[in-house]
């Protein structure tokens, strides 16, 4: 059996970032407002129990998350935006963008202009500023679908299966 390693110790730093970030909003809830900082609290406990999931799939030779549609379902009906990516020092760079979820506060894919994912990056573009929910093509369905809120044509704009192991854990 040959572990993914590299990915274990990835999603092990990822659940203690997600921790941590959990002490904080428990510990300074003067920043939210009390309903928001709760809502963030779940959302960040069911990350973290996911992850928990995960690294018992990855320790059983479990294969590892892919991009784009894994990450999309675990975002499902929440309100998503996309945003441009930023350099160090604060730049925008329009070649880059982020599908940002503002019901967890957290990114949930990123796709760049050059890449392999050239068809995503312009397809997301058409919708920069937009509302978008991902939304699974059928109830049980493994196809993930981006919806937008604010178009009604093209409102399915990108579809993408889902890992075959991903509900299962
Ligand atoms: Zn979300
Ligand atoms: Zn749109």
């Amino acid at each position: 059996m040959v572990l993914d390693n590299e990915e274990i110790k990835l999603s092990e730093k990822l659940q203690k970032m997600y921790q941590e970030f959990l002490i904080y909003v428990e510990q300074e809830n003067v920043e939210f407002d009390r309903n928001e900082s709760k809502k963030l609290e779940l959302k960040l406990e069911e990350k973290i129990q996911w992850l928990n999931r995960y690294l018992i799939h990855l320790e059983k030779g479990g294969k590892r998350i892919q991009a784009g549609p894994d990450y999309w379902v675990q975002h499902e009906n929440h309100k998503l935006i996309v945003e441009y990516g930023e350099d160090e020092q604060g730049n925008v760079k329009k070649d880059i963008l982020f599908l940002w979820c503002e019901t967890c506060s957290d990114i949930v894919s990123s796709h760049t202009k050059k890449s392999y994912e050239n068809q995503d990056f312009e397809k997301i573009n058409n919708h920069f500023g937009h509302e978008i929910n991902p939304v699974r093509k059928g109830q049980n369905s493994k196809t993930i679908c981006l919806t937008c809120n604010n178009c009604q044509k093209n409102k399915v704009f990108l579809c993408s299966d889902i890992s075959d192991w991903f509900d299962e854990i």
